[in-house]
């Protein structure tokens, strides 16, 4: 008689550990799931309120450690969290998401998410894209096939004036809960609930609303649609004149802080 072939368990790469990464994946280390961590930022004093893992004696320190540290304080296994002191980058994407199971997007910038996006489209990963700002925070899963994608609601880099996340702010606890929701997601796509994709939560704090906004997938988007012009990751595509700011289009946010 065969002995069972173990199961292996999901890996999931968490891009960013900001605001959005901390309640993912404390969520998600405590799922059991194995987690490959990027981020190159170190701890800083006035993201505290709302980067939860880390702690005032963190100031200073790189967030991958820190975060590490808080985790395998709350019982994960140092052996089940890989560190990667780099950003998402075109240069390492295909890499990267040879090895994982799904990707949760939770960075503060358009370039990175614009890259995680077709990244993970080309190689037929799934992603949840997170983002909040002031009281107002989204989550969305899209599915390995890639339709609807992020292109299908935000077409491309923003090229004029934006929001600045700096000055319009962002509730703390508004980042916890889309991180939680985006932990969420990813582990009802991991154990096998194909609905968690293909909607976009939205919730606004300041009322209290939560919505779930459905996304029809657009013929004519440049990554999934019907002629797709993305067909590779060129970095040229991701230079982001407006790295780390935020935005609002189609009535849902696509920037976020971390
Ligand atoms: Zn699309």
């Amino acid at each position: 008689m065969s002995e069972a072939v173990p199961q292996r368990r999901p890996r999931v790469a968490l891009v960013g550990l900001g605001g959005l990464g901390c309640p993912a994946a404390l969520a998600l280390a405590e799922a059991e799931v194995d987690l490959l961590l990027l981020d190159d930022d170190e701890v800083e004093l006035t993201n505290l309120h709302r980067q939860v893992l880390y702690e005032e004696s963190d100031v200073g320190r790189p967030k991958l450690e820190a975060a590490r540290d808080a985790l395998v304080r709350r019982g994960a296994r140092a052996e089940r969290l890989e560190l990667r002191p780099t950003r998402f980058l075109p240069e390492t994407s295909s890499e990267i998401l040879t090895d994982v199971d799904l990707v949760l997007e939770g960075s503060d910038n358009f370039a990175t998410k614009f890259l995680t996006a077709d990244a993970c489209h080309l190689a037929g990963v799934p992603v949840v894209h997170g983002a909040a700002i002031r009281w107002r925070a989204t989550a969305w899963l899209v599915a390995p096939d890639g339709r609807p994608c992020y292109r299908c609601l935000f077409e491309d880099l923003p090229r004029g004036a934006q929001q600045n996340c700096d000055t319009a702010g962002v509730m703390g606890p508004v980042v916890g809960f889309a991180g939680a929701v985006m932990a969420e997601l990813a582990l009802r796509w991991l154990q096998g609930d194909t609905s968690a994709a293909g909607h976009v939560w939205t919730y606004d704090g300041s009322s209290d609303r939560l919505r779930q906004v459905m996304v029809a997938p657009r013929a004519d988007c440049p990554l999934c649609g019907h002629q797709p012009s993305i067909l590779d990751i060129r970095e040229s595509r991701y230079l982001d004149p407006l790295a780390g700011s935020c935005s609002q289009s189609s009535g849902v946010e696509a920037g976020s802080v971390s």
